[in-house]
Order: C-alpha cells, then structure tokens, then sequence
C-alpha cells in the first residue's frame, strides 16, 4: 500500500519520545521496584493531581476496574441511574456490583444524560447516579448535583473520556462524589492500559487505595472482598513520560478539530458537535451526526470510508440497552430512550489524534461532502 491509502484509524495512541521511557525504565531496573505502590506510582499520583487540578487521584490497572472499585467504595445497594450511550463499562461495572441499571434517555441534541429527566426514574431503591462526560463534553453537573441532594443519592461520574476537561476554569472531575478516569491507549492519556479514580479527600482515596489491594488492611486485617485494580511500575513511568507531553497533544488534537470544522461547514446533513468556549475541551473524539438531507445513511458512509481505507466508528452502537444481557430491563424499552435510539443511528465519529495530517484531514473530509464520488 501506497502512503497515500494506508488505513487511517478513528485513534492512535500518542507515543511520547522513546528515550525519555527508557530513561523511566532504567531508575525502575535501578529500584527493583515493579509494582505495589512504588515510586514511580507515587510521582504520578501526585503530578496528576496537580495537573488536572483535583484534591486526590487514585490509580489504577485499568478504567473498568476502578469503575467497579468506585462503586464498591460507596456501599451501594439498589438501582443506579445511568445512560444507555456509552462503552459497554459504564452498564457491566454497576452490574458487577450487584447493583441494577436503570436507563434514563440522553438530552435532545446532546449525547449526555437528559438531567431534566432524572427525577422521574427515581424510586424508593435508586441509590446512585452514573453519568458519562460522553466524548470529554461536561455533563449538566449544577443540575444533577441538586437532583442528587434533594434525593440523597451518590453521584459518580464516568469519566472515561474527560482527562484534562475545565468549565469556568475548574476541573469537572471535581463533580459528584467520585469521578473516574481511563488511561487506555485510546484515551486521550494513556499508560497502555489503566485509569484512576479521582477523589475528594485523603480518607476516601485511603480506602480505595484498599479496595484496589484485595481489600488488605494490614498484615493481619482483610476488610473487605477487594480486587486487585493496582497499576504497576511500567505503566507509571510511561503516564509520567506522557504527562509532558500532553499539553502539546490536546492542542493538537484541537487544531485538527478546527480543520474538520472548516472543512466540513455547510455540508448539508452533517451535524458537528457543538463548541462552547466556556468549556475548556479535551478534543478527545469528533462525533458528527449524519442525517436528512444527507444523500446516503449512517451505515452507508461508515461503509463508504471502511472502502476507502478511513476507519471511522460508530461510537456509541449499538446502545447499551439494546445489549441481550441489558435489553429486557424495564427502562431499557426503545419508548424510553428516543433520544439515545436516534443518536446511535445517526453518530459516526472520524478519526482523531495528535499526528494526524492535514492531509489526511482533506482526503476524509472529501470523501464525506462527495460520497457519490467514491466507491
Ligand atoms: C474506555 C472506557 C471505559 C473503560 O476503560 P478501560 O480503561 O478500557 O477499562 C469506561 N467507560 C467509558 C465511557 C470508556 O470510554
């Protein structure tokens, strides 16, 4: 294949340069430290804390596990509220916690949970909510804050997509009682696989720190039925080497969404996500919507950009309620969620990351304003 049609991903993880990893590699041969909390864990806890602006992060081998830890750490008993778009993690782990998912529909317009319509699925046994920051774009957290409080309910967010994201200034992982985060290579932030929960003070994050140890108290003592959630040494270092780095990918990342935005302007029946300048974003996926008038379906421009060697996905599809082990929840009915069936139907999102070229941004977008013209 020719540079011209090699595939072209929706991601790509952001490789800092290799010489400053091994460099990390070689202090962890010198310490002989692999993992269980060692230094290099200790350094990224704290410059993540610092670099995202939150009281306490806590790490982890993945996002999956510390969504369940997450979870778990607030003894929760009953039904969660939570949206049916998203990465199949955000259902599994509230499941995995013997807890019920109950789907409220996502906002006309928006891909995140409708707040306004979170009361309404409040029973005698929800004890929870679990929204998505869906793509990096910030919840209605005011709202589902005061919802939350006027039923006393736990919030925790997934926030998966959101490294790095500010409103008015402030970190929104600062919101609800525990926001969650995923490091793995296709996130924005990546240390190959992992995650983190951010918390709100140093007693939470101790027991969670816990929690992610099998549950070990001490020598003597097990507390609890934990699981082991511990990142190691390697994937430390790499989020270390990474975290300088980063600030120079998001931009990135932004300029190319600004190209998308120019490129694909006026073109009839493609929806672009929506900017807001009060929201300092992570550029972490370009989601558009495609839809009447467009000449061809969804499916048919997926299909038409797989041809042509552009790995578009169709993020979030199916939705989590349309899953065989999820559909027959009462909440999971299509009735319930036009917004989020609609949505699924119609998303795609193109491909984004740092080193992706002008070029590339061209070819991909010539495809989408003239797809009669390719096979
Ligand atoms: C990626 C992702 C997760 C899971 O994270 P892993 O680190 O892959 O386990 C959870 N929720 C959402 C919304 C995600 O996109």
């Amino acid at each position: 294949m020719s540079a011209s049609n090699r595939p072209i991903y929706v991601t790509r993880p952001h490789l800092p340069p290799l010489k400053e990893f091994v460099d990390h590699l070689e202090r962890i041969w010198a310490s002989g430290v692999l993992t269980n909390r060692g230094p290099m864990h200790r350094q990224l806890e704290d410059e993540l804390a610092r670099h995202l602006g939150v009281g306490h992060v806590a790490l982890f081998n993945n996002g999956m596990q510390a969504l369940v830890t997450a979870l778990q750490a607030l003894e929760l008993k009953g039904e969660v509220i939570t949206t049916p778009y998203s990465f199949v993690a955000t259902t599994h782990a509230i499941v995995w916690n013997d807890l019920v998912p109950v789907f409220v529909d996502v906002e006309p317009g928006g891909f995140n949970i409708d707040a306004g319509r979170i009361a309404a699925a409040i029973t005698e046994r929800t004890c929870a909510i679990m929204p998505v920051h869906c793509y990096g774009w910030p919840c209605d957290v005011e709202r589902i804050a005061a919802t939350a409080q006027r039923f006393g309910l736990k919030v925790i967010y997934d926030s998966a997509h959101a490294f790095g994201v500010r409103i008015g200034g402030r970190s929104v992982l600062e919101h609800g009682d525990l926001s969650v985060l995923s490091f793995h290579a296709t996130k924005v932030f990546n240390t190959f696989e992992g995650g983190a929960i951010v918390c709100p003070n140093a007693e939470i994050k101790a027991r969670i720190d816990r929690l992610k140890n099998f549950g070990i108290r001490d020598e003597d003592h097990i507390e609890a039925v934990g699981l082991n959630g511990k990142m190691n040494e390697v994937q430390a270092a790499f989020g270390l080497v990474q975290l300088r780095h980063i600030d120079a990918a998001i931009e990135r990342r932004g300029t190319v969404c600004e190209r998308y935005r120019e490129l694909l302007a006026g073109t009839a029946g493609i929806e672009l996500p929506r900017s807001d300048r009060s929201v300092q974003w992570n550029h972490a996926y370009f989601p558009v919507r495609v839809r009447e008038p467009y000449p061809i379906s969804r499916d048919a421009l997926y299909e038409r950009l797989h041809n042509n060697g552009i790995i578009a996905r169709k993020y979030f599809y199916p939705l989590l309620s349309e899953l065989p082990m999820y559909r027959n929840l009462p909440s999971a009915a299509p009735a319930n969620l036009p917004n989020a069936t609609r949505l699924a139907r119609e998303v795609l999102c193109l491909p984004l990351y740092p080193e992706l070229t002008e070029a590339d941004v061209e070819r991909i977008v010539g495809i989408i304003r003239v797809p009669e013209r390719f096979p």
